[in-house]
């Protein structure tokens, strides 16, 4: 049940999702819809859009029916249900109950990565935000990866020249360190041009709609138009489709559309930029991929079951992620990265924490996210000659003694007027 694993919670906020006149509501309201998530593990918690407030305009609402016209009447539930497999979907009931992070005792702050995502659409019409986010556009990309992606084919999914060196040498080290076979993981990258093509758009609309080819087709023209309505959009070439990293596994997987599929691991064109923009390049990247093998070590191990549920057990398997692929990246026999390198890292982890406690995207607050990276880093660097890596269930028997005290509240305590 498990796919997709994120590296941050992209959550298109606010959205009750219910909004659609005359449809059932697929997935009950949720206030976030992780992006870039699923069995798939990603590096952040899905991108949050405040649509809190907005609906369709009537121009806008006569657009999406002409898309949706032409859907299987069940389309929506089709969506939540491929969602759901992929753990791209935060929003089902029994997630929501689960919601018992009290957001009071903590401290949470937008960070400079959240800034900039929020930059990205700056300008855009809501109209057009609302039927991508209905249709689950901003997510394509992530499915098309999944679905088509192959290593071999890197003109569709190969890294771009500044990252490509990184990312292959740290997933190979990563599959040499840990005590588990990452070696079938296959690498490649979500590029920005992915919704540019309009027979891949049309590819992935036929598989998660279930659509005839003549259909998909007309359906990607349709959505093509919508991704070239906004400026800001640029056709599709906007960062933020691409803004995220994830792990994924089709492991126990039940949804025929996944079965299958190879594990993977997928570095966003998106993620890139926005870690050039924070001056964190190639080394907050490698930490990004120490996270994302980290979540592949998860699947081999079991890990990720535990009797937690919604925003407390992603939170676990998150920070269990980050101070893994800290552990390793700090390792002698991992990357060994030096303190100045580190640091970077560390303030990677920082920057895509989030706060949405509600969510069972919630990846862990910046702080928390900081702390269980640091955790890592401390316990790889304390390793004593000859630097044995410790076993990875041994290192998680360490982790869950410790995870009550990287989540334990923080929140200063309410100062009195005085
Ligand atoms: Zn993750």
């Amino acid at each position: 049940m498990r796919r997709r694993t994120p590296l941050f919670a992209a959550a298109v906020v606010g959205m009750a999702v219910a909004m659609i006149p005359g449809q059932a509501v697929a997935s009950s309201a949720t206030t976030a819809a992780p992006v870039n998530a699923s069995a798939a593990v990603g590096f952040v918690a899905p991108l949050r859009v405040n649509l809190g407030g907005h609906t369709l305009s009537p121009a806008g609402q006569a657009k999406l029916d002409a898309i949706t016209a032409k859907l299987p009447a069940d389309w929506q539930q089709r969506l939540a249900r491929h969602r759901d497999a992929a753990d791209i979907d935060s929003s089902t009931p029994d997630r929501i109950v689960a919601n018992v992070i009290d957001p009071t005792q903590y401290q949470c702050q937008d960070t400079q990565f959240t800034e900039y995502a929020n930059s990205l659409l700056d300008g855009i019409s809501f109209d057009d935000l609302l039927i991508l986010v209905f249709l689950d556009v901003l997510d394509y990309p992530t499915y098309d990866a999944i679905f088509f992606g192959k290593p071999g084919n890197t003109e569709d999914y190969g890294l771009t020249p500044e990252y490509k060196g990184a990312v292959t040498h740290t997933v190979k080290a990563a599959q040499k360190f840990w005590d588990v076979d990452l070696f079938d993981v296959q690498t490649m990258a979500m590029q920005n041009d992915m919704l540019t093509d309009h027979d891949r758009v049309a590819a992935t609309m036929a598989i998660l709609f279930g659509l005839d080819d003549a259909t998909a087709s007309e359906e990607a023209d349709l959505i093509q138009e919508v991704l070239n309505d906004s400026p800001v959009l640029d056709g599709g070439r906007n960062p933020i489709f691409t803004l995220n990293a994830f792990a994924f596994s089709a492991e126990g997987e039940t949804d025929p559309v996944f079965q299958g599929i190879p594990d993977k691991m997928v570095f966003g064109e998106g993620l890139g930029t926005a870690l050039d923009h924070l001056g964190l390049g190639t080394t907050g990247a490698k930490g990004v991929i120490g996270h994302e093998m980290s979540h592949h070590v998860q699947f081999e191990d079991g890990l990720f079951d535990s009797p937690l549920a919604g925003a407390e057990a992603t939170r676990r398997t998150e920070l269990m992620a980050d101070a893994f692929g800290t552990y390793f990246v700090a390792h002698k026999r991992g990357l060994a990265m030096n303190a100045v390198q580190l640091h970077q890292v560390e303030q990677a982890f920082y920057e895509v924490g989030d706060c949405q406690f509600s969510s069972a995207g919630h990846h862990g607050t910046p702080n928390q996210r900081l702390k269980a990276s640091v955790w890592g880093a401390e316990l790889a660097r304390a390793t004593p000659p000859p630097f044995p890596v410790m076993p990875s269930l041994q290192l998680d028997t360490k982790f869950e003694k410790k995870l009550p005290n990287l989540v334990k509240p923080d929140a200063k305590p309410a100062t009195s007027a005085a």
